[in-house]
């Protein structure tokens, strides 16, 4: 299809690679000229998705983390995959203010702010295999676009 651009970034699951993650989709979301609060969103997104691979999937080993980005259209997909200790119930996980580490000040919030700023979430996981979380993210929805017959 035109218009449809693909990357894949694979890099360590230390938490200093989680500003390097969010402003890589960040760079590469550019060419559907989003604006500041759209690319906010999204970088939010990254950020918990890869911050739950390296505290929950990974509980702070280091192992591969790999970003897949696709451009189609007006659309970001996006996923964030793990090969970490996966989850026994997704559903669970999901809900607000679940967490499995409640030790560590987590507020279990994190999977309702990807909900909440991306336009669909999924999540595949299998117990002792990993995890993958599926995003979109529709650019331009409900921008203005001014004719002289709006003035
Ligand atoms: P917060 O994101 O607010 O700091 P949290 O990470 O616990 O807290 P969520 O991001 O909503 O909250 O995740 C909820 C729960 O889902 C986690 O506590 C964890 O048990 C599980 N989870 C999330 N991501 C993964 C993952 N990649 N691998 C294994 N378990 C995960
Ligand atoms: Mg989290």
């Amino acid at each position: 299809m035109e218009n449809t651009n693909e990357m894949q970034l694979i890099f360590d699951s230390r938490s200093s690679n989680e500003s390097f993650a969010r402003v890589t989709v960040a760079a590469f979301m550019t060419s559907l000229n989003p604006t500041v609060e759209e690319v906010s969103d999204v970088k939010t997104a990254v950020s918990e998705a890869v911050t739950n691979a390296i505290i929950h999937g990974y509980e702070n080993e280091v192992k591969d983390i790999t970003i897949r980005c696709r451009t189609e259209g007006k659309t970001l997909y996006l996923e964030v995959e793990d090969k970490g200790k996966g989850m026994e119930n997704v559903e669970q996980a999901m809900e607000p203010l679940f967490t499995t580490k409640p030790e560590l000040d987590r507020s279990g919030m994190g999977f309702s702010f990807m909900e909440a700023f991306m336009d669909h979430l999924e999540v595949v996981s299998t117990p002792g295999e990993g995890t993958v979380v599926k995003m979109e993210k529709i650019i331009g929805k409900g921008r203005k676009i001014w004719t002289t017959q709006s003035l």
